[in-house]
């Protein structure tokens, strides 16, 4: 399939298939609605376009992901943090998955399934090297023990792909496992955000007892895992972002005051540098170039991006942020923390500065 040819028949596809939210506007009705538009993108083969056969996909270019995901952030079809998360969890384990966890990722395409990222721990966020979440083999099985922290949609997860440490320190002890949320000591506490969200939750293991083919890749293998995780987040989500927030730079520009187009422009330009740098960014993962340290920039330009839109709206309408419960206010506390999530604004610095300037470790 074609990029062109997908393209126009998806948009005449959801022309015809009104799948507008129909749920309330909250986290319980963006989950129901996001499961509904991935149910039927699934059923009419959209959603299985771009990922692989073997993997209860149809093929194609990756880059079909991407478009299926602007089109459904431009149109409003689903909240588009929730709506990538496939994109970090999937191909991952396509990646290193044996064929019976293969068998997992069609029940997550078609909006089946949930599942979550359980990495950051309450003492290894940026440090994730340092996670101190054991698995220890006992038989067929790995017994788990440990904390997680800020996991998104946890509370709505059936699966989790976990972290966890088998032997000694730092990286080379990680591995990576897929862990059945409903499995007996599993614990999650949701957290509520500043804006209000029970997005994600602490996430305690408690002896949890899970069978070793449920380890993804090998032993000590967790760490190159997590690592490959980051040019696909870093490509089709960022994608997907963008054209959302291409949707609100709109609705700003029609509710902004005449004498704001400086401002406008100069958040147009933001937004216009990391949806460049992000096209770079997919035909480089298209040709199948590696993609590595240089995805940090586009890291820093979305979060910059993100965080100068929405101060813009706050600048321009005076009020929204601050006394109104608008969608505003809701999105302007929300983009804060695109410095954090992925990998934290100052660690992105200090990999540009490192890693593609050679300026050394001061
Ligand atoms: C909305 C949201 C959703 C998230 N979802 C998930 C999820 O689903 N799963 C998951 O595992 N995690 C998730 N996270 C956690 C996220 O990955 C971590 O917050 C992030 O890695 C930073 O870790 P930390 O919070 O422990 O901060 P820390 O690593 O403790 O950092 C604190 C501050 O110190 C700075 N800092 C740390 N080390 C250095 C250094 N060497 N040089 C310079 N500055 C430094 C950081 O930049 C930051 O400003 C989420 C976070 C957010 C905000």
């Amino acid at each position: 399939m074609r990029v062109e040819e997908f393209r126009t028949g998806l948009r005449a596809w959801l022309d015809e298939h009104d799948l507008s939210p129909v749920h309330d506007k909250s986290l319980d009705g963006d989950m129901a609605q996001l499961s509904r538009v991935r149910r039927a993108l699934f059923d009419a083969g959209w959603m299985r376009w771009g990922w692989p056969e073997h993997a209860g996909g149809l093929g194609g270019p990756t880059i079909l992901r991407a478009v299926l995901g602007e089109e459904v952030a431009t149109r409003g079809l689903a909240e588009p943090g929730i709506y990538s998360l496939i994109e970090v969890l999937a191909p991952t384990l396509i990646r290193y998955g044996s064929p019976e966890l293969l068998a997992f990722v069609p029940l997550l395409l078609s909006g089946e399934e949930t599942w979550c990222q359980g990495f950051s721990e309450p003492g290894a966020g940026s440090d994730l090297a340092s996670l101190t979440t054991r698995a220890v083999r006992d038989g067929a099985e790995w017994v788990i023990d440990g904390q997680k922290v800020w996991t998104s949609l946890a509370q709505y997860a059936q699966r989790c792909l976990l972290l966890a440490r088998t032997s000694g320190p730092g990286h080379r002890g990680i591995s990576a496992f897929l862990v059945d949320m409903d499995s007996p000591g599993v614990l999650v506490r949701p957290i509520e955000t500043m804006h209000g969200v029970d997005e994600f939750a602490e996430v305690f293991f408690d002896g949890v007892r899970v069978p070793a083919d449920r380890m993804i890749g090998a032993v000590g293998q967790g760490w190159e895992i997590a690592m490959s995780i980051l040019p696909d987040e870093r490509s089709s989500c960022f994608w997907h972002r963008v054209a959302h927030l291409y949707t609100r730079l709109d609705r700003l520009l029609a509710a902004a005051p005449a004498g704001s187009e400086r401002a406008l422009g100069e958040a147009f330009l933001d937004l216009h540098a990391i949806r460049s740098t992000s096209l770079r960014t997919q035909h480089r993962r298209a040709r199948g170039e590696p993609l590595g340290a240089e995805t940090s920039i586009d890291k820093i330009l979305i979060a910059s991006a993100e965080q100068r839109l929405f101060d813009t709206a706050r600048d321009l309408l005076p009020g929204v942020v601050e006394y109104e419960e608008s969608p505003w206010r809701e999105e302007y506390l929300y983009s804060r923390a695109a410095t954090i999530y992925g990998g934290t604004a100052e660690i992105q610095r200090n990999i540009v500065a490192k890693r593609l300037l050679s300026l050394g470790d001061e």
